[in-house]
C-alpha cells in the first residue's frame, strides 16, 4: 500500500476503521480528502481550503477498512457491491481487509483480526481508530453472508420460500424494519398474503414520534395491501407438518386469536451492538459506545481519546439511520484530521461536535414513503418516496452523497 503526502518527517498516520458500510466508508473517504487537501466529500465546501493548501507539512494517512463482508451492502436486498468494484476505494492509501475484529487492546493500539477463509489472526497497529461495526441484525432482516455470491443465495432460497407462501408470509413486529420489509414483500409478491403483526396499539410505537407519523404509516401499509393486525401480541410459534407441505407454522396470540402462515419473519428488535471486541468499560449496559460529541470514546479508557466511533453503535440521540450514520463519520474524520495537525504542528484541535439528533424518520412503505423531521411535520407519498429513497430504496442517494462511483 502507498500513501499519500508522505513527508521526511514522520510516517504516515495509520487509521484502521472498523466497519465498511455507511459510517466506516464515510470516515475513511472524508478523511482520505482531507488528506488530499480536498473538501471533504460530505461536508460543506469551505473557504478553507486555500488555508489548508498552506499547511506547512501535509498530513499523511495510512487508512484500513476491516469488513466481515466483501463488499458494501445497502438494506435493500438487492443491492451488494464488492469493495473491488467500488471506484471511491481504488486509491493508494486506502485498504480493504475482509475479517472479523476479535479483540481491541486500546493500550498498545493493536486490533485483531480473524482475516475470512484462513486460520490467521492479524494483529493491527494503529494511531487512531474509528469504531462503525454497527448493530447485528438477525436473518432475514439483514443477510448474514460474508461474500457477495452466498448473499444472492441466501436471497434467492429466501424469496422462493416466500414465493411458495400458500398461508402467507406473517412480519412479526411493526417497527420501521417490520414496516418496510411486510410492505416491500407484498410489492415484490403480490399474489402472496402478507400479514403485519404488532403487539401494541400503534405501529413504530417504540420510537418518539408524533401519533400522527405512525397513524400515517398504518394507512399506506394498509394501502400497500399489507393485512395488519394491531394489539397481537404473538405468545408462541409452531412448525406443524400439515397435508404434507414444506413448511407451515401455527401462530398463537396472547389475545386467543391464532393463524397459519407459511414463513413468519421476526422484525422485533433484537438487534444488538457489534461491539463485542470492544473493552467493556467503553460500552454502556447494552454495548452501545459512550461516545463525547466529538465522537471520541468518553469512557476511561487508555487513548480513549484516539479511538472514535460512529453510526449506530454509538449511544446517542435520534433514530438509527444512514443519514446520520454517515454524518458521523465524517465528523470522526475532521476530528482525527485535527489530531493529525496538533501532532504534526502542536496546534489546538477544533474539533466539530455532534448536536443532538431530535426524532426523525423516512419509511419506505411499498410505493409510498413517510417522512418526518420536526421542522417539515409529517410528509407522505409518491413524491416523498422519490425524494427519500429514489428507485433503489436509498441506494443511489448514499452512493452519491459518499461519492463512491469516483475514483479520487
Ligand atoms: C431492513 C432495514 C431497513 C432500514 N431502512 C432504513 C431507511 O429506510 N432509512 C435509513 O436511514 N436507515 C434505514 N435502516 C438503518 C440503516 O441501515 C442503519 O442506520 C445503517 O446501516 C447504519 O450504518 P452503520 O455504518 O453504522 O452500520 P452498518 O450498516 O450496520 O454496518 C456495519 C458494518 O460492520 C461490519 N461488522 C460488524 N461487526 C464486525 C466485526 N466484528 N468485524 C468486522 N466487521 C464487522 C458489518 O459487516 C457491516 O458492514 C434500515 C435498516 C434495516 C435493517
Amino acid at each position: 500500500m502507498g500513501s499519500l503526502f508522505v513527508n521526511a518527517t514522520r510516517r504516515p498516520f495509520r487509521v484502521l476503521v472498523l466497519g465498511g458500510s455507511y459510517a466506516g466508508l464515510s470516515a475513511a473517504l472524508n478523511l482520505s480528502d482531507l488528506c488530499l487537501n480536498k473538501d471533504p466529500r460530505c461536508g460543506k465546501k469551505t473557504e478553507d481550503a486555500q488555508k489548508r493548501q498552506s499547511l506547512e507539512v501535509a498530513p499523511a494517512a495510512d487508512i484500513t477498512i476491516v469488513d466481515e463482508r466483501d463488499g458494501f451492502c445497502n438494506f435493500a436486498e438487492k443491492a451488494w457491491v464488492k469493495y473491488e468494484n467500488i471506484p471511491a476505494l481504488q486509491i493508494p492509501n486506502i485498504r480493504v481487509i475482509q475479517g472479523s475484529v476479535r479483540g481491541l487492546h486500546t493500550l498498545t493500539k493493536v486490533a485483531s483480526v480473524a482475516t475470512h477463509g484462513s486460520t490467521d489472526e492479524l494483529q493491527l497497529e494503529y494511531d487512531y481508530l474509528v469504531a462503525a461495526t454497527g448493530l447485528r441484525r438477525a436473518w432475514p432482516v439483514v443477510p448474514q453472508s460474508h461474500q457477495r455470491k452466498k448473499y444472492l443465495l441466501e436471497v434467492g432460497g429466501h424469496l422462493r420460500n416466500v414465493q411458495d407462501a400458500k398461508h402467507g408470509v406473517v412480519v412479526v413486529g411493526g417497527g420501521a424494519v417490520g414496516i418496510e420489509m411486510a410492505a416491500e414483500l407484498k410489492l415484490i409478491q403480490p399474489h402472496t398474503e402478507v400479514t403485519l403483526v404488532h403487539s401494541r396499539e400503534k405501529l413504530l410505537s417504540a420510537e418518539p414520534l408524533p401519533d400522527e407519523v405512525k397513524d400515517k404509516a398504518l394507512e399506506l401499509v394498509r394501502e400497500a395491501s399489507v393485512n395488519v393486525l394491531m394489539s397481537h401480541r404473538l405468545k408462541a410459534v409452531e412448525e406443524v407438518k400439515a397435508e404434507g407441505q414444506s413448511r407451515c407454522f401455527d401462530l398463537k396470540f396472547n389475545n386467543g386469536h391464532s393463524m397459519r402462515a407459511s414463513e413468519v419473519i421476526m422484525a422485533i428488535s433484537n438487534s444488538v451492538p457489534s461491539t463485542t471486541f470492544l473493552p467493556q468499560a467503553a460500552l454502556d449496559e447494552e454495548g452501545y459506545v459512550r461516545i463525547h460529541a466529538n465522537l471520541s470514546f468518553s469512557s476511561d479508557i487508555p487513548n480513549s481519546s484516539d479511538h472514535f466511533a460512529a453510526g449506530d453503535l454509538v449511544r446517542w440521540s435520534g433514530i438509527k439511520r444512514c443519514g446520520a450514520a454517515m454524518h458521523m463519520g465524517y465528523l470522526a474524520a475532521v476530528n482525527i484530521h485535527q489530531l493529525f495537525k496538533q501532532s504534526l504542528s502542536g496546534s489546538v484541535p477544533e474539533f466539530e461536535k455532534l448536536d443532538e439528533i431530535p426524532p426523525m424518520i423516512g419509511l419506505a412503505v411499498g410505493k409510498q414513503a413517510v417522512a418526518y423531521w420536526p421542522e417539515g411535520g409529517t410528509t407522505s407519498g409518491d413524491d416523498v418516496m422519490e425524494t427519500f429513497f429514489g428507485k433503489d430504496l436509498g441506494l443511489t442517494i448514499c452512493w452519491n452523497h459518499l461519492q463512491l462511483g469516483i475514483k479520487v
